[in-house]
C-alpha cells in the first residue's frame, strides 16, 4: 500500500487557548494511531500548518473529518504526494514548538516574517516540515547515543524548553 503525505494550511476561527489546542492534539493522537496516520501540527497567530502521512485511505478519511471541523476554515491543500518514508514515524501528531514559527525561522522558508502557511509555496512548506523532521530525528539520535550527557543547545527542537511548548 502506498505511503502518502498531505500538507495543508487553515485558519482557526478564534485565538486558541492552550487547552483547546491540547484537545485537538489529544483526539488526533488517538484517532491517528487507530489508522496508522502520523504527522505534525503547527499553530501560531491563528494559522495551522499540518502534515498527515499514512495510507491513501487513512489520509483521505482523516482529512475529510478535519475539513468538516468548525474550529477552522479556509483550508488549502499545499501538497499531496506519494512519500518514500515517514517523516514523523514516532508521532501520532507532533505539536511543533512555537520556535519553528518564529520570525528567524520563517524568513528561511518564506518572504514573510509572519506565520502565514496558506501563502507558502508547496516547496517551502515541504522544506520547513522536512527540516523539522530532521531536527527531531537528530534530537532523538543524540538522546539515544549519549543519554548521560546534557544535550547542547543547537538544533531548533533541542533549544526549545518543554515549559514553553504551549504558546
Ligand atoms: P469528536 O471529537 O467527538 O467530535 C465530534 C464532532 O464535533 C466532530 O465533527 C468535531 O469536528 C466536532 N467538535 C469536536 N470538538 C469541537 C469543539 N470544541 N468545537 C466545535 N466542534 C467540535 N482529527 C484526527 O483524527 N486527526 C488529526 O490529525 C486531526 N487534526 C486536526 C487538525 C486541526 C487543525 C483541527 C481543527 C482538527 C483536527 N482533528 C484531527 C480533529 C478532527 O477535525 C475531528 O474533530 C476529529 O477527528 C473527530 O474526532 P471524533 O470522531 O472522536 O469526534
Amino acid at each position: 500500500m502506498a505511503l502518502e503525505r498531505l500538507i495543508y494550511a487553515s485558519r482557526s476561527i478564534e485565538l486558541l487557548k492552550p487547552e483547546q489546542l491540547d484537545a485537538i492534539l489529544k483526539v488526533s493522537v488517538t484517532n491517528n494511531a487507530r489508522v496508522g496516520v502520523t504527522g505534525a501540527l503547527m499553530y501560531s497567530s491563528r494559522e495551522f500548518l499540518q502534515c498527515l502521512e499514512g495510507s491513501r485511505e487513512a489520509i483521505n478519511q482523516t482529512y475529510a473529518r478535519i475539513l468538516r471541523d468548525p474550529r477552522h476554515s479556509d483550508l488549502v491543500i499545499l501538497d499531496y504526494r506519494e512519500a518514500d518514508r515517514r517523516w514523523f514515524a514516532s508521532w501520532g501528531m507532533h505539536h511543533v514548538p512555537p520556535l519553528w514559527s518564529s520570525r528567524q525561522v520563517l524568513l528561511r522558508y518564506s518572504e514573510r516574517e509572519a506565520f502565514m502557511p496558506s501563502k507558502m509555496s508547496a516547496a517551502m512548506a515541504t522544506a520547513l516540515l522536512s527540516d523539522l523532521a530532521a531536527d527531531l530525528s537528530a534530537s532523538a539520535g543524540a538522546a539515544i547515543a549519549a543519554p548521560e550527557i546534557p544535550r547542547p543547545l543547537g538544533g531548533l527542537t533541542r533549544s526549545y524548553g518543554a515549559a514553553a511548548q504551549r504558546a
